[in-house]
């Protein structure tokens, strides 16, 4: 739990594996009791983040004059529901408030190989610490370098993440033949290569795997999908000739 106290804003992270089905569960009990407890002090549900997923909760926190106030609104700005429909309030009765029962990226992430490094992508929550301008944090210095999102942590492990979910299966760690390997490394449309080019950049300072709240260690996992990648493509020339 971290929030902000002068605002009396509290986060709260149950520690609960999104991975699992029978773990995914636990949110609807957890924020069924965490509405009765905001309620029973006349607080509200959201400060920041996390209000779409729980919209359903919208009419009980807010009361019906303040909730149906909010439906005017969106009625008068999206009457089809068109911009981010269900969150928060709907243009009128016929559309339905998101539930918690949303499909979660815990539900994708499940279906991905449990790699032990790699999947420690999974991990990163999207809190943003990487992507900091502050003097005094030291990550992540290729995306202050280059102002892109993906040269971060964050953007790393959201990379790593999809490419989880693409390959069906944990990708064999047998060499495929030269021959074989010379075929991939021409095939320039392949998401492998992009997957590539954007941790290429990683310069290994290691600063996400201590500063990062979730430690995000890229370098780690930047090597066991090297060595994944190099056997089904052609390793540089540089990589095996020594001057
Ligand atoms: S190790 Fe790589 S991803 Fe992590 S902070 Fe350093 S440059 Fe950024």
């Amino acid at each position: 739990m971290f929030g902000h106290v002068d605002a009396g804003v509290m986060h709260i992270r149950p520690a609960i594996n999104m991975r699992r089905k029978s773990e995914r569960k636990k949110i609807r009990i957890i924020t069924e009791e965490v509405v009765k407890l905001v309620h029973s002090y006349g607080g509200v549900l959201w400060g920041e983040h996390g209000r779409g997923l729980r919209s359903e909760f919208g009419p009980e926190i807010f009361g019906e004059v303040i909730w149906e106030q909010m439906c005017n609104i969106k009625n008068a700005f999206d009457p089809h529901n068109q911009f981010n429909p269900g969150k928060v309030a709907v243009p009128n009765r016929t559309f339905s408030l998101s539930t918690l029962e949303t499909t979660t990226r815990g539900e994708y992430d499940e279906r991905t190989p449990e790699l032990v490094t790699l999947s420690n992508a999974t991990r990163c929550d999207g809190n943003g610490e990487c992507q900091s301008i502050s003097t005094s944090d030291s990550m992540c210095p290729t995306y202050r370098a280059t102002d892109d999102p993906s040269q971060s942590p964050r953007g790393r492990a959201e990379v790593l993440r999809r490419w989880l979910q693409r390959i069906e299966q944990t990708p064999s760690r047998k060499n495929a033949s030269f021959i074989k390997k010379l075929f991939n490394s021409g095939n320039e449309d392949d998401f492998n290569h992009e997957v590539k080019h954007i941790l290429d950049g990683c310069i290994a300072c290691k600063a996400c795997a201590t500063e990062c709240p979730m430690q995000i260690d890229i370098p780690a996992m930047r090597s066991q999908f090297y060595a994944f990648y190099f056997t089904r493509y052609l390793r540089p020339m540089r990589d095996t000739v020594w001057l």
